[in-house]
């Protein structure tokens, strides 16, 4: 079925089973939602991956998207080289976590008090009960086809019917934390306003991706977004913006800067990192002061503010700052011209927003997760493997983004535009 040569990979992943719950450190990455094995990826360099059997791909998901300058950029590689000679833990506060936080606010003055953290889960959950603590409140609201990490209040999808209880979506979740937060869907006004007009006054927060970006790329209209803003300021109820994927790959000021509304909180985690793990949750002063030490609310972490990992998020930030985003926003927009005519003949619609981008299998691209064709999955499990072939790695899922990087070059864009030319008649039958 497959011309490449997997044989190393599948060995590995024979051995991880007997090692790893499913084989892996996190369920997508095994592969089920496309099939086959899944490939351990031995290098990278810029915009490519060698893989263990020495297959070569242009990588489009880096990292899942903390990867905005591609795999061992020679500044971040050097910043965390230099910061693990110096020692990679303290324990203290460090210097080196004072630079990031500096230029985080210079770049987003939205986050006039940074809290670091090791994971965008982390930053998340930490928000969240933020904004419980400073509301006293305990009611979330969350739109279906947004993920936010995997807290138990979190993992929860919307109820049947008209009912906005969510209901747990994994095992290990107590329904009656999963209570603890209302579903609604993405894009409906209606919904909204009915929804604040009978509980606004329970609401500690909303939370939202302003660019939702993990069931598909769901593009919203400002004017959701607006309204989201204005109902939950009428309720007294605080709105988190996580932009754990959006935040310093869109541009300076994330989604945030892109729609021109402003949060109380903001959550950050993949490209601050600069490919190492870091989260982080920012906002106004007076609120980020009610964490601990200053405030009630409690957060802590022994390995937060870690300096090698701060090193390499500085390193980052810095190339992004220093012509990173144009270059980004420049690389989409090339991809999308690229790729106008390739997918013209077939049902495919391209969404993207800068670097971030997604294959819909569905004319128009749906805007809510109960828009999404799901008969898209069986198409892009053949899609995918097609790629593979190919030389060209995407996300391992149909409902994951593609994410570009500064270092993917017109020659790699093009090798993207030409596997497509290939593998589309194949994913979308006699569709062509
Ligand atoms: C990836 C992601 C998270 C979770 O971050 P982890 O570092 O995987 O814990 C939270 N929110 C959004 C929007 C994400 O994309």
């Amino acid at each position: 079925m497959t011309g490449l040569e997997l044989s190393r990979s599948r060995a590995l992943f024979a051995e991880a089973q007997g090692l790893l719950p499913g084989g892996v450190s996190s369920p997508v990455r095994a592969f089920r939602s496309v099939g086959g094995d899944p490939i351990f990826f031995a290098r990278g360099e810029g915009a490519e991956v060698w893989d263990e059997d020495g297959n070569r791909y242009v990588d489009c998901c880096c990292s899942w998207g903390p990867l905005a300058l591609g795999h061992a950029h020679p500044a971040v590689v050097e910043a965390v080289c230099e910061a693990a000679r110096k020692g990679t833990s303290f324990g203290t506060p460090t210097a080196e976590e004072l630079a990031l936080a500096r230029l985080v606010r210079e770049l987003q003055p939205l986050a006039e008090r940074v809290r670091f953290v090791s994971s965008g889960t982390e930053a998340v959950m930490s928000a969240v009960r933020l904004a419980r603590g400073a509301t006293g409140r305990d009611l979330l609201l969350k739109f279906d086809g947004c993920y936010h990490g995997h807290a138990d209040y979190l993992l929860v999808k919307a109820g049947s019917g008209l009912a906005t209880a969510g209901q747990a979506d994994s095992a290990g979740v107590p329904e009656a934390i999963a209570g603890t937060t209302a579903v609604l869907p993405l894009g409906d006004l209606d919904a909204l306003r009915a929804f604040f007009r009978e509980r606004g006054a329970e609401v500690a927060a909303a939370i939202v991706e302003p660019v939702p970006a993990n069931c598909g790329l769901l593009l919203q209209e400002p004017a959701f977004l607006e309204a989201l803003r204005a109902e939950t300021r009428a309720a007294g109820a605080l709105l988190i913006f996580d932009e754990v994927i959006s935040g310093f790959r869109l541009g300076p000021r994330g989604a945030a800067g892109r729609y021109g509304i402003e949060p109380d909180l903001l959550t950050f985690g993949k490209v601050i990192g600069g490919g190492l793990p870091v989260g982080a949750y920012a906002g106004r002063a007076e609120l980020m002061e009610q964490v601990a030490p200053s405030g009630p609310v409690y957060q802590a972490g022994t390995l937060s503010g870690n300096p090698v990992a701060m090193a390499a998020g500085r390193a980052a930030l810095e190339a992004l700052r220093d012509g990173g985003w144009e270059r980004l926003a420049e690389r989409g927009e090339r991809l999308a011209a690229l790729l106008e005519p390739v997918l013209a003949p077939h049902p495919v619609s391209l969404v993207r927003e800068g670097s971030i981008f997604w294959l819909a299998f569905q004319e128009p691209a749906p805007r809510a997760w109960h828009q999404v064709d799901r008969a898209g999955a069986e198409r892009y499990r053949v899609l995918h493997r097609a790629l593979l072939e190919r030389g060209v790695y995407l996300a391992p899922s149909a409902y994951e983004v593609g994410f570009l990087s500064t270092a993917h070059t017109d020659e790699h864009l093009e090798a993207i535009a030409a596997a497509l030319v290939d593998a589309l008649p194949l994913a979308c039958g006699g569709s062509a």
